[in-house]
C-alpha cells in the first residue's frame, strides 16, 4: 500500500506489542542521555538503527557535547525541544540548532562532524534518531538539511498539535520526506483526552516514544512518560489509535519501511556486512571520511 492510499480514519489498529524502558548512558564526550532505541532492537524496528532522549538542565550533563566523530551510512534526525547546539562538518556545512528544530545529515560514505552545546546553562532537552540507507545508498554524497522550527509543518485538530517532521500526517507534508525506507517522524502535544490516529502501512514499523504525560489504550494498555510502545505489524491494520491520560501529554511516533538488508554496526558505522565495516575503519583512520 503506498501513503497515497492511506485514508485519514483508521477503523482496524495496531495493538501494543510491548514497552520498553530506555538504558541511561553516556556519549560523545559525557553527554548523559537515555538510549531507547538500543542494538537488540534494530531488527525489530527496522530502518531506525538509535533513538536517544536527551533532557536536563544541570550543565554538567550536556556541556562536553559530542566533539568530531565520523559517520557512515547511514542518517541522523536530531531533534532539539529545547537548548540550542552547533553542529560543524567536514563537508563544510555549519548550522545552529535551536528549540524547536530539526537537523537531518545524511551520512553517506563518510562525515566527521562535531555536535556542541552553545549554552552554557539552562535547559537542554530532544531526541536524535538514526535510519538506516539501503544498501545502494550507504555510500552515496553526505547531505545536511537545517529545519528552522517555523519550517516545521504543523496542524491541529481536536485537541492534538500535530508537528510533522517527516512523511505525512491527515494530508499535510513534513519537512523531509525520504523513499525507500519513507519515514514518518511526528511531534504531538494532546490536550488531556485527546485522541488522534495515524494511518500507517501494515509493513512499516512503528514506535511511540512519551515524553509528557500517558498514552492509554482501549485495551487498559498505559503507555507512561519515559517509555518507548512497540506496535504490532497486524496484517491488515491500518494505523495507530493514541489517546492522552488525564494530563497534557506528549509524544513523537516514529514510523517507516523496513529495509530488509544485513545490518553490520561498529559504533558510528553502519553497514551490511563486516568487510564494509573494516573498510569504513581504514578509511577513517586513514583520513578519508573528511
Ligand atoms: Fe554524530
Amino acid at each position: 500500500m503506498s501513503s497515497s492510499t492511506l485514508s485519514t480514519t483508521v477503523t482496524a489498529p495496531r495493538a501494543v506489542e510491548r514497552l520498553v524502558v530506555g538504558q541511561p548512558t553516556s556519549d560523545g564526550a559525557g553527554v548523559k542521555l537515555t538510549r531507547v532505541l538500543t542494538g537488540p532492537l534494530q531488527r525489530r524496528l527496522d530502518p531506525f538503527l538509535m533513538l536517544d532522549a536527551f533532557g536536563s538542565d544541570k550543565a554538567d550533563d550536556y556541556i562536553a557535547g559530542f566533539p568530531s566523530h565520523p559517520h557512515r551510512g547511514f542518517e541522523t534526525v536530531t531533534y532539539m525541544l529545547d537548548g540550542r547546539m552547533r553542529h560543524r562538518d567536514s563537508a563544510g556545512h555549519e548550522g545552529l540548532l535551536g528549540p524547536g528544530g530539526v537537523q537531518w545529515m545524511t551520512a553517506g560514505r563518510g562525515v566527521i562532524h562535531s555536535e556542541l552545546p552553545e549554552q552554557e546553562e539552562g535547559l537542554m532537552e530532544g531526541f536524535q534518531l538514526w535510519l538506516n540507507l539501503p544498501a545502494k545508498d550507504k555510500m552515496r554524497a553526505p547531505w545536511y538539511r537545517d529545519i528552522p522550527t517555523a519550517e516545521i509543518p504543523e496542524f491541529e485538530r481536536e485537541g492534538v498539535k500535530v508537528r510533522v517532521i517527516a512523511g505525512e500526517s491527515h494530508g499535510v507534508k513534513g519537512a523531509v520526506q525520504r523513499e525507500h525506507t519513507e519515514p514518518v517522524y511526528l511531534d504531538l502535544h494532546l490536550e488531556p483526552g485527546a485522541r488522534f490516529e495515524q494511518a500507517l502501512p501494515d509493513t512499516h514499523n512503528v514506535f511511540v516514544y512519551v515524553y509528557r504525560g500517558a498514552l492509554r489504550f482501549d485495551t487498559g494498555c498505559t503507555v507512561p512518560r519515559e517509555r518507548m510502545a512497540i506496535f504490532t505489524n497486524t496484517p491488515g491494520s491500518d494505523g495507530l489509535v493514541l489517546t492522552a491520560g488525564d494530563e497534557p501529554t506528549r509524544a513523537i511516533l516514529v514510523a517507516g519501511k523496513p529495509l530488509g538488508e544485513p545490518i553490520a554496526q561498529y559504533g558510528p558505522f553502519v553497514m551490511n556486512t563486516q568487510a564494509e565495516l573494516m573498510q569504513a575503519v581504514r578509511d577513517f583512520q586513514e583520513g578519508r571520511l573528511a
